[in-house]
């Protein structure tokens, strides 16, 4: 039995030692449980410790799991890859999309957000190591899908997000997380936008590299949960 509340006040702990040795404002970094392939029953014990916003990438499982768990009120964060014909279902269920990967998408998204909903959460993922396998803007491309996006109705850019390519070397995880630090400044400045104000980086085995170089929201599964059966 894997105990998820222990490991939530870990990772808690984790957080707040590296943003003291970071000199971070711990107001200004949120966590976010990553609760895809887990059981409602391993979601509900996150809830008892005050998890909050849960992040899912399988829309068919993140369906069943988010009306079972209506009466709570909870933040959800789709996190998965987007094929366009899935758009209208994640406008329609979340509250945040951080894996929008083309302006396309963002389109669908604005146009099939319900308008009787807040505007939906936007951050565009961003494939800041440039690798073949990942999906994502390539560094190049951020300003301009932030311009066109950012003046989408129902929608609210609220930053970038970034899954970097595995390394066991810190150092060049870190050194990407600075690259997406200096592009989301860059961002900032371009749309003039005070509700752009989120870094999404960071997970299980990179929160400290994350938080050292401004990430705001973590995205955090296995340190959580445990290791996922697939
Ligand atoms: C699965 C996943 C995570 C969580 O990863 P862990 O290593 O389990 O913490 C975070 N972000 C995205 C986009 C994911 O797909």
């Amino acid at each position: 039995m894997i105990a998820i509340d222990q490991n939530i006040a870990d990772v808690r702990a984790r957080i707040k030692q590296a943003t003291t040795l970071y000199s971070r404002e711990s107001s200004t970094i949120a966590l976010l449980a990553v609760s895809k392939k887990q059981p409602v029953s391993a979601i509900q014990v996150a809830i008892a410790a005050g998890i909050n916003d849960f992040g899912e990438n399988y829309l068919q499982e993140a369906e069943a799991k988010i009306s079972e768990l209506r009466e709570k009120s909870l933040n959800w964060h789709y996190i998965g890859s987007i094929q366009s014909n899935k758009t209208r279902s994640i406008a329609e269920l979340f509250d945040w999309v951080h894996s929008v990967d083309r302006v396309s998408i963002a389109q669908r998204l604005s146009r099939q957000r319900p308008e009787s909903l807040a505007p939906l959460n936007i951050c565009l993922q961003v494939n800041i190591d440039a690798e073949a396998s990942k999906s994502g803007l390539l560094p190049a491309e951020v300003l301009d899908a932030v311009s066109q996006i950012s003046a989408m109705p129902n929608l609210r850019l609220r930053g970038l997000m970034a899954i970097p390519a595995k390394s066991t070397d810190v150092e060049a995880t870190r050194a990407s997380f600075a690259r997406m630090n200096t592009l989301f400044k860059q961002a900032q400045q371009c749309i003039n936008c005070s509700s752009f104000d989120s870094l999404s980086m960071g997970m299980s085995a990179d929160i400290e590299p994350a938080i050292a170089e401004g990430a705001t929201l973590l995205r955090v599964g296995t340190d959580i949960f445990g290791a996922r059966s697939s």
